[in-house]
């Protein structure tokens, strides 16, 4: 079995659908690669924004439910979303979230690099992380962002737990992560590339509140497998572990398992393959609403039920020259 490769996509709860579309395609220049439902309660929307083919490592999903509450973040999950982005980008991002609105704290260094903190409209810890490592990923062209400053794909996700031991053990005895250090109460570990999306970090807060899950909070986070039978072979080795994990769901674009680590959060391990070029061309993907093949005889009552929004032209992003 292979290690773990790193972060396949993160999945999290938004409020409203518009408000999460401008935000991530016109204010973070990621693509919405693809409009569909929630596969479990189709009354809801399911985005997915990426770079510019949904690249595994890239992808940033939400369920925008609009009745729910605000969430709070907190121990027993995931939170924080890190992207990379080049060191030389990191003024850019500071001075251009300003200029939105969005106001970035440069935080110290941490692990060495520095680290651009903020929150998505629902409140969701957003992170820019400065870093060097290897990119794989399709710049989106007609994006806000040029290319030199783009977002990178994931850096790492960070979890709030109260403690590390238990965790630890799952990453690095199950999963194949590796140790990297300690700093400051927060412990690293890392996929088996050098690349982006291959870090987890765990924030020790020993007696720290809980998350209350709402708007804003992060409902799973979903590791990259290569194939149906590696994952397979993770679903074994983890139920022999003792993990609760789901049987293997189809979720149109990839295949998916599902099991809570010992902390409470919730870890999907999910299929490169098929993509989201699946069922419409990479010039279009995103434009419409696309339905997997068991709710295609719902589309009319699926359709009237979901809120309309749209998706404004692009405005590219001013680089001011310092
Ligand atoms: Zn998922």
């Amino acid at each position: 079995m292979k290690r773990i490769q790193g972060l396949h996509h993160i999945t999290a709860v938004a409020k409203d659908p518009q408000i999460n579309v401008d935000f991530y395609r016109q204010v973070l220049g990621q693509r919405l690669v693809k409009t569909t439902v929630n596969f479990d309660d189709p009354g809801t929307y399911h985005f997915y924004y990426g770079d510019e083919v949904g690249t595994p490592g890239t992808i940033m999903t939400f369920f925008p439910w609009r009745h729910v509450g605000k969430g709070r973040v907190g121990n027993g999950e995931t939170a924080a979303v890190a992207y990379g982005v080049r060191p030389e980008a990191i003024g850019f991002w500071r001075d251009y979230l300003a200029r939105q609105g969005v106001t970035a704290v440069l935080t110290t260094t941490r692990f060495g690099a520095d680290v651009l903190t903020f929150t998505d409209p629902d409140g969701m810890q957003l992170e820019l992380v400065a870093s060097t490592a290897p990119a794989a990923f399709r710049f989106w062209e007609q994006g806000p962002i040029p290319e030199s400053h783009t977002l990178l794909g994931f850096h790492g996700v960070t979890l709030w737990l109260d403690e590390v031991e238990a965790t630890a053990q799952l990453l690095t005895a199950q999963l194949g992560y590796q140790f990297v250090g300690q700093e400051n109460g927060r412990y690293r570990y890392q996929a088996a590339d050098d690349s982006m999306g291959v870090y987890v970090d765990i924030l020790q807060r020993p007696g720290g509140e809980d998350g209350r899950f709402g708007a804003g909070s992060i409902h799973h986070i979903a590791l990259r497998t290569v194939d149906d039978s590696e994952q397979l072979d993770y679903l074994r080795h983890l139920q022999q572990a003792g993990y609760r994990v789901t049987p293997v769901q189809d979720r149109q674009y990839f295949h998916s398992i599902y099991f809570r680590s010992p902390g409470g959060v919730l870890f999907e391990i999910a299929t490169d393959a098929p993509g989201f070029a699946i069922d419409e061309p990479i010039a279009e993907l995103g434009d419409r609403l696309q339905l997997p093949a068991w709710f295609a005889a719902q589309r009319q009552q699926i359709e009237a039920a979901l809120p309309s929004f749209v998706r404004k032209p692009i405005v590219k992003a001013e680089v001011v020259h310092e």
